[in-house]
């Protein structure tokens, strides 16, 4: 993303790079072998989303139970409603960004604010009740909180943008729109996967850090050691559908607060190894279980209480 610092990006993917030379990946454990077990699914009528999977606040996997088998949603949440926000600000800044540029030609990054940051609050505004539409009611002050974050997030995004075309301009000076296009605004691009092979969504989005051909994942609430299932399942499935070693992933941590005008943002890369490859794997092994058989897991010991299910499982209803 262009918000990244690309020298730091760099030093951690050349890290990898030797770790991925010295630890390899196992030829089995690659999606493109998605005819023989382990990758094989043992289901090609049941079909999951990588999110479905990888957020594994439930050791048990009872959220896919509930969710699939039961048809039960989890109740409006804070953290959630942030998370479809924050996404959203992200990829409508990056296209009004795109689109202005393919609109006007060679335009400076004082035109892209001049044009485009008047419109931030109502940008905000459109995008968040959206959000409500899908999640559902929350309190007003909290709404009101989000959107105030929303409108810094995007002011941030612009004017990193603005400052990448400058930059890429003034490095450039016979370049085109299209090239300007690709060299200020990606690295990262939104692909479209078809993870059926490996018992995955039809039409999943992925993330790709172009440079490293790294999966990418934007996170907005706090960080959680079951992160990196998500980029390890959208490897699998580009590795299926496309045949195309996929070897590193990434988590992009913004944190938004109402006290500080930009996000705070860090990175955490890693190499989609075996034993992420098999962890993810078991956890869509047991899901199909789960799901085909309608057995419900049972609760484990201890229900974190940020998990969306919690107040379904603690409240007696299920
Ligand atoms: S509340 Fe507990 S049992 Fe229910 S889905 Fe969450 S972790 Fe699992």
């Amino acid at each position: 993303m262009f918000f990244l610092n690309r020298t730091d990006l760099d030093k951690k993917f050349k890290i990898l790079r030797a770790e991925l030379q010295k630890l390899g990946i196992s030829e089995e454990l690659r999606g493109w072998n998605w005819q023989s077990p382990p990758v094989e699914p043992s289901s090609r009528s049941i079909f999951f989303g990588v999110g479905d999977l990888a957020a594994r606040y439930c050791k048990t996997l009872r959220d896919v139970y509930l969710k699939r088998v039961e048809n039960i949603k989890p109740p409006p949440n804070l953290k959630m409603f942030e998370g479809i926000v924050y996404h959203s600000i992200a990829t409508d800044a990056v296209t009004r960004v795109k689109s202005f540029l393919f609109e006007k030609g060679l335009i400076g990054g004082a035109g892209i604010i001049e044009e485009l940051m008047p419109s931030v609050t109502s940008a905000c505004e459109r995008l968040t009740w959206d959000a409500l539409n899908t999640v559902g009611r929350l309190e007003d002050k909290d709404v009101e909180a989000v959107k105030m974050k929303a409108r810094s997030f995007y002011r941030f995004l612009l004017v990193q943008a603005a400052s990448q075309i400058d930059l890429t301009l003034s490095k450039f000076p016979h370049i085109d729109v299209d090239s300007l296009v690709n060299q200020a605004i990606p690295p990262i691009v939104e692909r479209k996967v078809d993870g059926s092979l490996v018992g995955l969504s039809k039409e999943l989005s992925a993330d790709i850090y172009t440079p490293a051909y790294a999966v990418a994942d934007l996170k907005t609430g706090e960080v959680r050691d079951f992160h990196p299932y998500a980029p390890a399942g959208y490897a699998l499935a580009i590795e299926a559908d496309e045949e195309t070693a996929v070897n590193f992933g990434m988590i992009i941590y913004v944190r938004l607060s109402t006290q500080r005008p930009v996000p705070t943002i860090h990175t955490k890369c890693f190499l989609i190894g075996d034993e992420l490859r098999r962890e993810f794997l078991e956890i869509r092994d047991e899901a199909f279980e789960i799901v085909s058989n309608a057995r419900d897991p049972g609760k484990p010991p201890t229900c974190p209480d940020f998990c969306p299910y919690y107040q379904i499982c603690t409240s007696g209803l299920r």
